[in-house]
């Protein structure tokens, strides 16, 4: 199968990877495209673990993100800017828009988000404007 980040690259030299082990995944912009991948496959224990713990949601918004990724058809990902966010950084941001029917209309979410290392590993930190 292709990867929903990436149709043009398989699931297992993709997401796969991080979502089988969170330390693999090197950069920010990686670690947003796992995340995204994680929406559509509704893999909220991967969302959970990869979102930083001061943010982190609770369990009864981890049940509602679920309904919801569910209740979504994903269409895209693009990634339109990032900075910092490298092997050696601590800190990163990404930008992207995330595309997908909902009610059958196409929405997408504009978001650039802040990521952070936590535990050795690249976790989502939250969004700025
Ligand atoms: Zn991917």
């Amino acid at each position: 199968m292709n990867c929903p980040c990436n149709p043009s690259i398989k699931y297992s030299d993709c997401c796969e990877k991080a979502h089988r082990n969170i330390h693999t995944v090197k950069t920010a912009e990686a670690l947003m495209r796992s995340r995204y991948s994680a929406f559509v496959m509704a893999n909220i224990d991967y969302l959970q673990q990869s979102h930083h713990t001061t943010t982190k949601p609770s369990k009864r918004e981890k049940k509602d993100i679920e309904k919801w990724a569910k209740s979504v058809e994903w269409i895209k990902l693009e990634v339109l800017n990032t900075t910092h966010g490298t092997q050696n950084d601590m800190n990163g941001t990404v930008e992207f828009k995330a595309f997908f029917m909902e009610n059958g209309a196409v929405n997408v979410i504009h978001e650039n988000s802040n990521f952070s290392k936590e535990n050795n590993h690249w976790v989502y930190l939250d969004a700025s404007n």
